[in-house]
């Protein structure tokens, strides 16, 4: 497995491959890799005839005060994972690689970056599909890979490569948890012992919502308002959204007659996580 570090090389190895008629896939990633990341490592590697893993740390998808100067970063721990899932290259470019001096185009959209993490995290979508337009640009995959543990980012990509008529299919993959449910994320590196017995409940009230739904005849403020209540009994935990939204555009809906995105957004301490459970219709 082979490490790139410029735009250039990257480029001339995807047109190299292409040119030999072989199918490229692509995981983007901010690395600090766990077994979540690796479903889409092997997913990638088991469609294609090329996987690479891009390891960046996006700073314009940060805002302010949010954690890109923490974010954990390991490289060798990632290679070997890459390595071992079967990755041919990993692209991990510089900052100054992607966004060197006089860059400013950006990549923007509406309506479906415009509820849950797009309201709370201002201009954070605008660097997601940025960046993820030029990763697509450059290492020129056929088929690229993204959770649902972001399925508000899931959705977006779908959608603009789909406005932007771009000749790559995207993959959705399942969210990968935790034996006892909570779901992988880097940032579960940050949790003191105590956070992540509290962040347990970020999963178990889903968990109950999907129940209470299965059920049936319960509406979205019922499902809500139990999420709400769980949550807000514990002290380490502050809720920065509860929502139910149409699984594919994000946006409001007011009763449960189509697939629909349950949605969980929270602090446990000054960690920031994510989840959600689909409420299939
Ligand atoms: P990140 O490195 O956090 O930007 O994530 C890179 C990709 O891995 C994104 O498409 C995420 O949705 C996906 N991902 C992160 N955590 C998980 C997980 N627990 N299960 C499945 N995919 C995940």
């Amino acid at each position: 497995m082979e490490i790139i570090r410029t735009v250039s090389e990257m480029k001339a190895k995807a047109a190299a491959w292409k040119a030999e008629g072989l199918s490229i896939g692509l995981v983007p990633t901010m690395g600090f890799l766990h077994e979540g990341h690796r479903s889409l490592v092997k997913r990638a590697v088991s469609d294609n005839d090329r996987a690479v893993v891009s390891i960046f740390v996006n700073p314009i998808q940060f805002g302010v005060n949010e954690d890109f100067d923490r974010y954990p970063r390991d490289l060798k721990k990632d290679a070997d994972m890459c390595a071992e899932a079967g990755a041919d290259v990993i692209f991990n470019p510089s900052e100054q690689e992607m966004y060197p001096a006089g860059f400013c185009s950006y990549t923007d959209m509406a309506l479906v970056t415009e509820g849950l993490c797009g309201a709370r995290r201002p201009g954070h979508f605008r660097g997601v599909c940025t960046v993820v337009m030029k990763l697509l640009n450059i290492a020129a995959p056929d088929r690229a890979y993204f959770g649902q543990k972001d399925a508000q980012q899931l959705a977006v990509i779908k959608r603009m490569t789909r406005d932007f008529n771009m000749d790559v299919e995207i993959t959705g993959m399942p969210i990968v948890r935790e034996a006892d449910g909570l779901a992988m994320s880097s940032r579960n590196t940050y949790l003191s012992g105590d956070e992540r017995a509290a962040a347990l409940y970020i999963n178990k009230a889903l968990s109950e919502a999907l129940r209470i739904f299965r059920d049936g005849d319960a509406d979205i403020q019922q499902i809500k308002r139990h999420i709400e209540t769980t949550l807000s009994g514990l002290p380490s935990v502050k809720i920065d959204y509860v929502e139910i939204v149409d699984a594919e555009t994000m946006q409001a809906i007011q009763t449960l007659d189509r697939s629909a995105l349950c949605a969980v957004a929270a602090y446990v301490g000054k960690t920031r996580l994510i989840d959600n459970v689909v409420l299939e219709v």
